[in-house]
């Protein structure tokens, strides 16, 4: 028996529950305060820490650049 077809875009799309979904353990996740659904992962979100490190070297160049 194969699955139905919105069950796979469900399980491929969201991983199994939308971010909608009313099932139990996602009330149980968000009643907790931890958001349902397709996130990215956290290590790919938000400026990496070597932009940072870069940023700040060349800031300190141009500011002993411009006092010497
Ligand atoms: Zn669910």
């Amino acid at each position: 028996m194969c699955p139905r077809e919105d069950d796979t875009f469900r399980s491929t799309r969201y991983g199994g529950h939308p971010p909608a979904c009313t099932c139990v353990a996602c009330c149980e996740k968000r009643r907790a305060g931890i958001s349902t659904g397709y996130t990215r992962k956290k290590s790919s979100s938000g400026t990496p820490v070597w932009f940072w490190t870069v940023i700040a070297v060349v800031v300190i160049a141009v500011l002993l650049a411009l006092v010497f």
